[in-house]
């Protein structure tokens, strides 16, 4: 299956084709921690999230970093504002982001660097910037990166130098060279937190973090670099100024970025009041509901957030679980054998559907008609249950069938779409962000599982049943489950 996404760097939607097959490397750009988690961050979590899952489930093995920014202008006026030490906002922001993705079935990344962790590796970053003459110190003790040497800047967000020269200035006390020249390195104030460097006490802007976790945890260029669509300019175009200044080679090859969320229509802001903040969410509605109402948008369109919407998400959410549980109900009805002169069309139906949710992700991960050809897939399953649920009975092709199409949808929306799961156990904080996590389970390769079915295959055929038999007991050690099913074996990872 070929991939197609929409790159942002090239305007055009691309075939996708890592660089190291079958490793796909991801970085995305994660919270500042200094205030509760919205639901602006909840889509962009939800997104990569069911991303890399559906990355997995093609065979691909996903390293994917995403950073918390825990020293900021912001997480410092708030420590100010509550007489507190910044590592204390920090902390407890980590923490409650903790709380908040574990609610809402967010996977931990590979790697979850923290900035203050890393302060050697950035300022050995910011030298070689300034050896290489792409960045100067200042007299006042702050380095900037000169945009002007970089020639490629713009090239993300498509504005030209001139352009941008145009409508920047250098603010009063900024010791800058050009107005659009950004810090790599801050002086820091009295009382602010500060470390030492070659250019006195300070602590590092905000794009040069990144640059320096990709480096440190995935490497010169990797697969794919994400974040929301208000990141573009300048933080992403800066990240590449950086990167590629170094390195001379691309910084990522493709650049995936979602849409915003707006709420009542209105951007979310302090002073209007509407932030919407995942606690609130998912204290008054199921996680999943939230996972519903992502999906059913397509990541890179804009998210107006309304109360009704999370009510019209819950009905389909409703109708989702309603239908795994009346499986049991139908079990209990009395059963009958029909002539039916060949298979029950429902299983057809779940081939159609199946073929369906997977085009629609492989063409720029449309979610939301991939979740549509399910819910078709449902109001067939709902018919079929309302007959049986009038007739009192059921025929035992229907039945088999009816959990044909169950399992599909329990393993299709469980381990692509993140429903259905059950809310996993809150962890300690401290461990895991200063861990590195290794990836939940080694990926098994997935022609090599295909191969070994075929070989199953051909021993049912001649009957050698022990040799068949032991295939599939292997493969189930290894964690992967075969189906035999009308339209021949179908497997899947437990
Ligand atoms: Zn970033």
């Amino acid at each position: 299956m070929t991939l197609k996404l929409f790159n942002t760097l090239s305007g055009k939607l691309e075939e996708f084709v890592p660089l190291n097959p079958p490793e796909v490397k991801i970085y995305t750009c994660g919270v500042t921690v200094y205030d509760e988690s919205h639901v602006g961050h909840g889509r962009s979590l939800i997104v990569f999230d069911v991303f890399r899952r559906f990355l997995e489930h093609l065979g691909y093995q996903v390293r994917f970093v995403r950073n918390f920014t825990d020293v900021d202008d912001k997480i410092i006026t708030r420590a100010k504002e509550e007489c507190k030490d910044f590592m204390e906002i920090a902390d407890r922001y980590i923490a409650r982001y903790y709380e908040d993705t574990q609610f809402i079935g967010i996977r931990p990344a590979n790697v979850e660097p923290r900035v203050t962790d890393h302060i050697p590796e950035i300022i050995e970053l910011i030298q070689k910037l300034i050896e290489k003459g792409f960045a100067y110190a200042t007299p006042e003790g702050n380095v900037y990166f000169s945009v002007e040497k970089f020639k490629d800047y713009g090239k993300l967000s498509k504005r030209s130098v001139d352009e941008l020269i145009a409508g920047a200035r250098v603010e009063p006390g900024e010791d800058k060279k050009n107005p659009l020249d950004f810090a790599l390195w801050k002086r820091s104030k009295a009382g602010e937190p500060a470390w030492d460097s070659p250019w006195g006490k300070g602590r590092p802007g905000w794009h040069t973090e990144c640059v320096c976790f990709v480096f440190k945890h995935l490497g010169e260029t990797i697969d794919i670099h994400g974040g929301g669509l208000d990141l573009i300019f300048p933080h992403h175009e800066n990240e590449i100024a950086q990167a590629e200044a170094l390195t001379e080679k691309p910084f990522a090859r493709y650049w995936m970025h979602n849409g915003l969320v707006i709420v009542n229509g209105q951007k979310m802001s302090k002073s209007l009041g509407n932030f919407v903040t995942l606690k609130e969410i998912y204290t008054k509605y199921h996680p999943d509901v939230l996972r519903i109402l992502v999906l059913s948008v397509h990541y890179r369109s804009p998210l107006d957030f309304f109360w009704e919407k999370m009510e019209n998400a819950k009905k389909v959410y409703e109708r989702i679980r309603q239908a795994v549980e009346d499986y049991e109900k139908l079990k209990e009805l009395k059963t009958y054998e029909e002539n039916l002169g060949g298979v029950h069309p429902l299983y057809e139906f779940v081939k159609e559907t199946e073929e369906g949710f997977f085009k629609a992700l492989s063409e720029d991960f449309k979610t939301q008609e991939a979740l549509a050809s399910y819910m078709n897939l449902i109001s067939e399953m709902n018919k079929l249950r309302n007959k049986a649920f009038k007739d009192k009975k059921i025929s035992s092709q229907a039945l088999e069938a009816y959990g044909y199409a169950i399992n599909s949808v329990k393993n299709t929306l469980r381990n692509i779409f993140g429903l259905l799961e059950d809310v996993l156990p809150r962890c300690p904080v401290k461990e895991v962000v200063k861990k590195e996590l290794e990836p939940a389970s080694a990926v098994v390769d997935k022609e090599l599982i295909n191969l070994l079915v075929e070989v199953r295959q051909m021993a049912r055929e001649k009957k050698l049943f022990d040799i068949a038999d032991k295939i599939r007991a292997r493969l189930k050690e290894k964690g992967i489950i075969l189906e035999d099913t009308p339209f021949g074996t179908k497997w899947k990872r437990v």
